[in-house]
């Protein structure tokens, strides 16, 4: 969703809630099928019933745009699929 009009907005995915706006501490935001970046002190809208996310195109461009320049610092982070023991 474009812009930023989907604050105070009903939920478009629950039709229930409402989307709050939230500043996060650190937000991840998937940029390409496999690429992720995390974003710090991000405001993003939050479904006050199931919690869909919601970012502005601002926010999205922003993590693009790190991804793309590849100079922000970096964490690596371990994937794998769980698989219930016993
Ligand atoms: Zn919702």
């Amino acid at each position: 969703m474009a812009g930023d009009g989907f604050y105070g907005y009903r939920c478009e995915y629950c039709d229930a809630g409402h989307v709050r706006r939230e500043i996060r501490g650190r937000e991840i935001i998937r940029v390409t099928k496999t690429n992720y970046v995390i974003l710090e002190d991000v405001p993003i809208g939050v479904c006050d019933h199931c919690h869909a996310r919601y970012y502005t195109a601002a926010v999205i461009k922003h993590a693009e745009r790190l991804h793309e320049k590849g100079t922000a610092r970096k964490v690596q982070v371990p994937v794998g699929r769980y698989v219930a023991a016993g």
